[in-house]
């Protein structure tokens, strides 16, 4: 099972990739953990990635396409794995898809977690910290016992500076601009959107029942063209 999960930053995408991992053992891939693992590696792709980085410099498709084809040859891919954060462009799409049919792979899985952006603008806005010990609490799904208060310290909690309207709306129309092609593309192939406004347990029980649903049908489509055994009336 490939599958490869969009959504916009603040929908929880981190932890549901996780818990898709954990349900169906496959890998979860993130584009910056494979950066990480390639530099660490000190692969020639990994140095050269490694350095445009540093330089504050975007990699390239075809650098990325490289680490990624890399990656997901690896023995704990053989069953699956899943993407978060490629592809990117439809450069990237297009390169995965020819990649997946040489190898003789299933089409991948796309899901999006779809979350108004007001969801997301309240959600964000929730959170806050405390300026001493840096605990995260947000007042909507996590909140401190006693007002604004930190629970082991007793220091008054602080918003983040970026975590305003403004700029979560600005970084949800970015991330709109950048992966609404690659969406678009993964539509005509059935990209299945996820209602993810509820609580992580929701989502994730969304998400397997999706995919569990898909791997049903792989099934049921694999063993339909084997010959019949009987014929019913
Ligand atoms: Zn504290």
């Amino acid at each position: 099972m490939i599958v490869l999960l969009f959504g916009p930053p603040g929908c929880g995408k981190g932890t549901q990739a996780a818990s898709i991992a954990q349900r169906f053992r496959i890998p979860a891939i993130s584009t910056g953990e494979m950066f990480r693992a390639e530099c660490r590696a000190g692969t020639d792709l990994g140095r050269l990635a490694c350095s445009i980085l540093k330089s504050g410099g975007l990699v390239g498709d075809a650098i990325v396409d490289q680490i990624v084809a890399a990656r997901i040859q690896q023995p704990d891919c053989a069953s699956g794995f899943l993407l978060d954060g490629y592809p990117r462009t439809l450069e990237q799409a297009a390169f995965l898809d020819a990649m997946l049919q040489k190898r003789g792979l299933p089409k991948p899985i796309a899901i999006l977690l779809d979350v108004p952006a007001q969801v997301l603008v309240s959600r964000i806005t929730a959170r806050r910290q405390c300026g001493l010990c840096g605990r995260i609490y947000n007042m909507l799904s996590q909140p401190p016992k006693l007002g604004e208060i930190c629970d082991n310290d007793r220091t008054p909690l602080v918003r983040r500076e970026d975590d305003t309207e403004e700029v979560i709306l600005a970084r949800l129309k970015a991330y709109r601009d950048a992966t609404g092609p690659v969406i678009a593309y993964y539509r005509n192939g059935g990209c299945r959107r996820v209602d993810a406004a509820g609580t992580p347990a929701e989502i994730a029980r969304e998400i397997e029942r999706l995919l569990a649903g898909e791997l049903g049908a792989a099934r049921s489509t694999r063993e339909a063209s084997a010959p019949p055994l009987s014929c019913i009336s």
